[in-house]
């Protein structure tokens, strides 16, 4: 078996054939179909048609009535080739020449239709030019709506291999029952590595060509802890893996034996909370006995819904099922944490030249109010089935908590008013992923009722280092002796108030460092509830004294290698 590397970041073990996303133009994939799927095909891009016609119908409805008949003319050039039998036709004839799927086909004719009127001489024929790209556009829209693709029977069991994904598209690719993901690019701390560890699946980054390397079709093996492709395995090797794959489900999820708290040699009690993505990740957190859920990613809720936002309701159902699933233990729901490079971007038009600097988080929530008091309804009538604990995300100032708990307040009232019942107090938290967030941690304690550190950012922020970016993912290291030095900041800020401090970025869930961040002060760790079993036996295996001299010699370190090296050593 040829082996391919890269890096291994969300363990597991899978095999199947290969499926190449090829991203060439645009965000559109390049997907060969089976002989039984061509039809499907078709049938895609005639649903989409006629979808297409409805809402034009009743854009050009709306436009005659608002503005008047002349303007509404504009749409006949988009109704017209959309009706022109030639221009469908081509585009079913790639679909079933070609045996592609229906995105790839209306890319591929409008690209060349786009050319041949690029070349005409006279100006207003040169125009329509453009009505074409129009209804390409929309062709493309309509069709890309819900799976990314349209991988149809091919995604059960595939190994998906593409140059990047976004979350929103691992955990559709997820939904339909692929088993593992091998990258490109891509960076370990990205959202797409938390949702591939979420879905339980096998990911591999970093594995440069990947998409010419493997054949479509084709078995490959691939080892997420590793970070190993096998390419072109034996049928000894083939069947050895599947022993292997039958062995590694069998074990999930973990059962936990025996209750109690999860304590140090030396007696002291520590937390293991859940990291929780998608609402299937519950049953886990609760067969690992987890301490409560430090952090629930609601955007996530988004992400399943895009492009419309989750209603009131949604939500509301989301946050009681959480709640009453892990009572009376504490579920800490972060509000959307949307804006940034990765979620949610599709949430507004952005045309911010650095999204993860721009509005995000919390600065988004405080100036799209209407969006998150739906979200703050939802979460304080859900309130009171359980014991929630709300968390801000992106806080980079003592003023966003202050005017975050007054809109807070308000939604409180108008509940209250309308004889919703609602708790006295919900303990409001703030994310501390920014680093001016850990140089004012005391000021911040004075606001809040408790902190949660996010070191995947906190390390993107100190570094600057892009957390999706492959080309500086050497760079962006968790335990470079500044980020411990914010951490300790804020641990000590926490301790002198008492607010209560928990760490919830990936680090949290690796057990080699779990010495390091109980040693820093910390007594409640959050992670994705897989994380919890190992986590939870290494803790049983530490004393306290070993774990702070441990984090004093790792802080006076220089750099993140020395760190590294004194975790092994
Ligand atoms: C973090 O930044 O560490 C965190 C937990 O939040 P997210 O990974 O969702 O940005
Ligand atoms: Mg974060």
């Amino acid at each position: 078996m040829q082996i391919l590397r890269g890096r291994g970041l969300s363990r597991g073990f899978a095999i199947g054939p290969a499926v190449a996303l090829r991203r060439e133009l645009g965000a559109v994939y390049r997907i060969t179909s089976e002989d039984d799927q061509v039809e499907a095909e078709v049938g895609r891009l005639t649903a989409a048609v006629e979808e297409i016609e409805r809402e034009l119908a009743r854009t050009r409805q709306s436009v005659q009535r608002e503005v008047g008949s002349e303007l509404a003319g504009i749409f006949d050039a988009h109704d017209l080739i959309l009706h022109d039998p030639l221009f469908l036709e081509r585009i079913e004839d790639v679909i079933r020449g070609e045996k592609v799927n229906a995105e790839w086909a209306v890319q591929e004719v409008g690209a060349d239709l786009g050319a041949r009127f690029a070349r005409i001489e006279t100006a207003h024929l040169r125009e329509r030019g453009q009505d074409i790209e129009d209804v390409v556009r929309y062709l493309l829209a309509n069709l890309q709506k819900g799976a990314p693709q349209e991988l149809g029977s091919r995604a059960r069991g595939a190994i998906i291999v593409a140059d990047e994904l976004t979350p929103a598209e691992a955990l559709r690719l997820g939904r339909l029952g692929v088993a593992g993901f091998v990258l490109e690019g891509g960076g370990e701390g990205s959202h797409t590595v938390i949702v591939a560890r979420a879905l339980s699946l096998p990911l591999v980054l970093g594995v440069r060509e990947a998409r010419n390397q493997v054949r479509d079709g084709a078995a490959v093996v691939i080892d997420g802890e590793t970070g190993t492709v096998g390419l072109r395995p034996d049928p000894t090797e083939i069947a050895e893996a599947k022993l292997r794959v039958d062995h590694e489900s069998s074990d999930l999820p973990e059962p936990e034996a025996g209750v109690g708290p999860t304590r140090t040699l030396c007696g002291a009690e520590i937390d293991l909370l859940s990291n929780i993505e998608i609402l299937d990740e519950i049953n886990v957190s609760l067969a690992a006995r987890s301490d409560g859920v430090g952090l629930y990613r609601s955007e996530f809720l988004y992400i399943e819904r895009a492009p419309e936002l989750p209603t009131e309701e949604e939500q509301f159902a989301a946050f009681e099922r959480l709640l009453c699933s892990h009572a009376p233990r504490p579920v800490t729901i972060r509000t959307f944490d949307l804006g940034g490079r990765e979620i949610g971007r599709g949430f507004r038009e952005s045309d911010e030249a650095n999204p993860s600097l721009g509005l995000r988080g919390v600065r988004l929530t405080l100036t799209q109010r209407k969006v998150f008091v739906v979200q703050l309804r939802a979460l304080l009538r859900a309130a009171s089935v359980g014991n929630l604990r709300i968390m801000v995300p992106m806080v980079s100032s003592v003023d966003e908590v202050l005017l975050f708990r007054a809109l807070l307040s308000q939604v409180r009232r108008e509940l209250v008013e309308h004889g919703v019942e609602v708790p006295d107090s919900v303990p409001i938290g703030a994310m501390i992923e920014v680093p001016g967030a850990a140089l004012i941690a005391h000021h911040l304690a004075k606001v809040v009722d408790f902190f949660a550190i996010g070191t995947n950012d906190l390390t993107q922020y100190t570094l600057a280092v892009d957390r999706n970016n492959d080309r500086v993912a050497g760079l962006y290291r968790p335990l470079h002796p500044a980020v411990l030095r914010l951490v300790d900041l804020v641990v000590r800020a926490a301790a002198e108030a008492g607010v209560e401090v928990s760490i919830c970025g990936e680090i949290g869930g690796d057990p080699r460092a779990t010495a390091l961040l109980l040693g820093a002060g910390l007594r409640q760790l959050s992670m994705s509830p897989r994380a919890i079993h190992r986590v939870r036996e290494r803790v049983a295996g530490l004393e306290m004294t070993g774990c702070q001299e441990l984090w004093e010699r790792a802080c006076s370190c220089a750099t993140a290698g020395e760190v590294e090296r004194l975790l092994t050593s």
